[in-house]
């Protein structure tokens, strides 16, 4: 028996042996090279772009990328000492001899390992500063990246800029929190079959990750590799990291789940973006009429860099104002503009124009729950430049007050022009006739037509095609006293010469009078008072943008608002 049992011992553990050498064998075959980044260093970002332009060209490659976002805090690294992630990346089906292009951008901060490859090999790599452009040669059908990074603890008594909102110090623990963007851009027409995503190693279990695949987000568990078709003209993105949760509904039983980090400082209070959150989901839902999904991620984040994404399913937003100041409140033109892409991007997509009808959304949806932002809509999009909307074609800082606020003005003073009933059933028949292609200025303004049964082709000339606005002043004022009433008569002129219906407001201590007028360069406009006019405000609603001005004629104090 004795005897039996010392066998029975040596026999499991020698297969346990050969399980191990096994799993040796299968894992130094599957992993048999590593890299690192020993590139051609290039002098300057201009350098960079070219070589990069070249190569997209000389390859031809369609426009995708993947990109992966971190939300680790470094305080709880160092107490548990658990700060490297693992992710594998592999190719199916690759049928093209196209290399494939990997960009990658890696913050100082994040200890970028080797990358680990096989069945591919390196044929070129250039980077400049924290960005790397890397080409692979596929070797056969699969082939796959792994790559690991660990995050660097940096001492109080480092070189680490105060003013640097990446990074975040906590005063005990001496080391600072890396919050700045790492992702990772794959351009590839060499994948025509799948590709598999496996979070194979995160710092903590509870670790939660989001896979963003063409347009969509969907959650993935660490361990467990998800395999998604080859995207053609879209974009990946890998978002981990640890969160805390609270979910709650929307109108039409639309669920809402917020996410917010759970182990680092985060003073927005996640019960107010959820109550935000429903209030506008529900809103576009009954403006709109359609559900683009239903359900929704919000997913908050201390971010550096990238304050917002929209997605059809969900939002990824930041932390940090243009200025790089923290916001410490809740952000309500952010949640509403990215949620909004998820029909203006997500369902229906509209190339530029989608970010003037998301900020078009924002704001009407901001308006609708008691905040007055269009005054500063208008004042940015005063500011936008020279170049008219339709002759933009790249969403760059110099262009984004025209494409975002001057766009969404547009969108307002048309439904201004049409009227509400007429303008949101041009909306809601955009949204259908463009779910799942990409339309374009046009196709809107053949859309609003069909809907309208109007020629509008005076409007979209004067405000998509002319970076112009008008420029009104009120000019031969005459007041005539009869019986007690007075007869204020003036002429509204424009020396723009737009055609615009305007409202004109007129105040006196007894009254506040408005009315509609159309202006075709100039027109008389007339009012019956009760007493001496002291004001007249033209656009005092704020339906479009005009050159804004205050001054006083004959006693009377006129404000173009
Ligand atoms: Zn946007």
């Amino acid at each position: 028996m004795k005897f039996l049992k010392v066998r029975t011992f040596f026999v499991v553990l020698g297969i346990i042996m050969l399980f191990l050498l096994v799993l040796i064998i299968a894992e130094s075959n599957s992993i048999n090279e590593s890299l690192n980044l020993d590139a051609k260093i290039l002098s300057s970002q201009m350098e960079y772009s070219m070589l990069k332009t070249q190569t997209v060209s000389k390859y031809n490659y369609s426009n995708y990328n993947i990109s992966v976002l971190f939300n680790f805090s470094i305080e709880k690294a160092v107490l548990g000492f658990k700060g490297t992630m693992i992710e594998r990346i592999s190719f199916r089906g690759l049928t093209s001899s196209k290399p494939i292009w990997i960009e990658v951008h890696i913050p100082d901060k994040i200890h970028f390992h080797p990358i680990y490859y096989s069945h591919i090999e390196p044929r070129e790599i250039f980077c400049y500063k924290e960005r790397c452009l890397l080409l692979f040669n596929p070797l056969s059908e699969n082939g796959s990246l792994i790559f690991a990074y660990s995050f660097k603890l940096i001492d109080q008594n480092s070189n680490v800029p105060f003013n640097d909102p990446s990074y975040k110090f906590f005063g005990n623990e001496k080391v600072a929190l890396p919050l700045g963007l790492t992702f990772i851009g794959i351009n590839s027409a060499a994948t025509s079959g799948e590709v598999s995503f496996l979070l194979f190693k995160a710092p903590w279990e509870d670790t939660k990750a989001f896979l963003l695949v063409n347009q969509t987000l969907t959650s993935l568990i660490v361990g467990k590799e998800k395999i998604v078709p080859t995207p053609q003209d879209n974009q990946f993105l890998l978002f981990a990291g640890r969160f805390g949760e609270i979910e709650g509904s929307a109108m039409n039983g639309t669920k809402i789940k917020i996410y917010y980090p759970s182990d680092e400082p985060f003073e927005i209070s996640p019960q107010e973006v959820l109550n935000w959150s429903k209030k506008v989901i529900s809103t576009y839902v009954s403006t709109y009429s359609i559900l683009p999904s239903k359900e929704y991620y919000i997913i908050n984040w201390n971010s550096g860099e990238a304050n917002g994404n929209g997605f059809i399913n969900g939002i990824i937003v930041g932390r940090w104002s243009a200025r790089g100041r923290l916001i410490d409140r809740l952000n309500k033109r952010l949640i509403a503009h990215e949620l909004a892409h998820s029909w203006f991007g997500g369902y229906a997509n509209f190339g530029l124009l989608d970010e003037a009808l998301a900020t078009f959304s924002d704001l009407y949806v901001e308006n609708k729950f008691g905040e007055d932002t269009y005054p500063f809509a208008e004042n940015k999009a005063l500011n936008s430049g020279k170049v008219p909307l339709a002759e933009i074609t790249k969403n760059v800082p110099d262009y984004q007050n025209a494409l975002y606020y001057k766009g969404a003005f547009v969108f307002r003073s048309l439904q201004f022009v049409l009227g509400n009933e007429t303008f949101f059933n041009g909306l809601r028949e955009l949204l259908r006739e463009c779910h799942g292609k990409e339309c374009n200025l046009t196709d809107v303004q053949n859309v609003f037509e069909k809907v309208s049964g109007q020629d509008l082709d005076w409007f979209f000339k004067e405000w998509f095609y002319s970076s112009k606005v008008p420029d009104y002043d009120v000019r031969s004022l005459s007041l005539e006293e009869k019986n007690g009433k007075y007869l204020l008569t003036f002429e509204v002129i424009d020396k723009n010469n737009f055609t615009m219906p305007l409202e004109v407001e007129v105040i006196t201590s007894k009254e506040k009078l408005v009315k509609k007028v159309w202006i075709k360069g100039k027109a008389r406009v007339s009012f019956e008072l009760n007493d001496k006019p002291l004001k007249i405000i033209l656009d005092p609603n704020e339906w479009m943008v005009n050159e804004n001005k205050e001054y006083t004629t004959e006693g009377i104090k006129i404000t173009v608002e």
